[in-house]
């Protein structure tokens, strides 16, 4: 706690006349640490990249003249700069989730086109891979948010569970409705998560298995920005899985509309 003596409005420090202002700073000695902590891991992140970058580029000059060689340092570049953009563009989704921008409008989002789009989007990772997607569930349901973002989301647990899954299983969407509970969630037949890494995969930056990470070419931050997303939306995330047998993510959302979900007291008019 700390503790300030400060004059009265327009006295002066006579003894007896002052005031003492007490705050607690633990939270704000905390919340500047977790920021130090967020800028020197950024920082670590974008140093990989950038200086494979600086030596694939200077390898490259004393090659030009080898068009094999060319060739494969442009591609391990454009593999490099690939990972870069991504790390970017997730650093950016996650500042605005976490309140630069406005909270996202409650439309009306059908959850079978968000299933289709995210599907969609899976479908040339997936089958690399030869897994397959498998949809079930209730069909026609409604939620309320952001469409772009409630795919995004859908979208980051789909390609976790292809990453995070060996080749020829299955990846389910399920969709379910417990009361005022929209449910989506995500089974893979993977690597799974033990108990310890599970209460901290949605911290940003946090990686169970860096190096099997590293191969899936993520950044570290799918989870966070899902986190961020289901709690904008009134909802939230998480995760059963056991090592070895697989992990199921939930992602769950209110399931009536935004006036349903806040009634106003009655008698005021608006
Ligand atoms: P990444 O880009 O490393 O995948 P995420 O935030 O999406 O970052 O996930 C954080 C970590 O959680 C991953 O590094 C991985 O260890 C673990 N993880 C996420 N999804 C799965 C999954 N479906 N199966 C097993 N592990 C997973």
């Amino acid at each position: 706690v700390r503790v300030r003596v400060v004059p009265l409005a327009g006295e002066s420090y006579a003894p007896g006349h002052v005031t003492v202002q007490a705050s607690d700073v633990t939270e704000s000695r905390r919340l500047a640490r977790v920021r130090r902590d967020f800028v020197a891991n950024v920082s670590h992140e974008l140093k990989t990249p950038v200086g494979a970058l600086q030596l694939l580029s200077e390898t490259l000059l004393d090659a030009v003249d080898d068009p094999d060689a060319t060739r494969r340092f442009v591609e391990r570049i454009r593999h490099e700069s690939d990972r870069l953009g991504r790390l970017v563009g997730d650093l950016l989704d996650l500042s605005r989730l976490q309140g630069a921008e406005p909270l996202p409008a409650l439309n009306p989002v059908a959850v079978d086109r968000i299933v289709a789009e995210v599907i969609d989007r899976s479908r040339t990772t997936a089958a690399a891979k030869k897994i397959t997607i498998r949809y079930a569930g209730t069909r026609g349901q409604t939620v309320y948010g952001s469409e772009r973002q409630l795919v995004t989301a859908v979208a980051n647990l789909v390609e976790n569970a292809i990453a995070y899954s060996p080749d020829e299983t299955t990846v389910t969407i399920r969709v379910g409705r417990v009361g005022d509970i929209m449910e989506i969630a995500v089974t893979d037949q993977g690597v799974g998560i033990s108990e310890k890494d599970q209460g901290r995969i949605f911290e940003r930056f946090y990686r169970a298995d860096h190096a099997r990470s590293r191969e899936t070419g993520g950044t570290g931050l799918g989870l966070a920005i899902v986190k961020h997303i289901a709690v904008n939306h009134g909802g939230r995330a998480g995760v059963e899985s056991a090592p070895g047998r697989g992990s199921t993510f939930t992602f769950q959302l209110p399931a009536r509309p935004p006036e349903a979900a806040l009634p106003l007291p009655p008698g005021i008019a608006i």
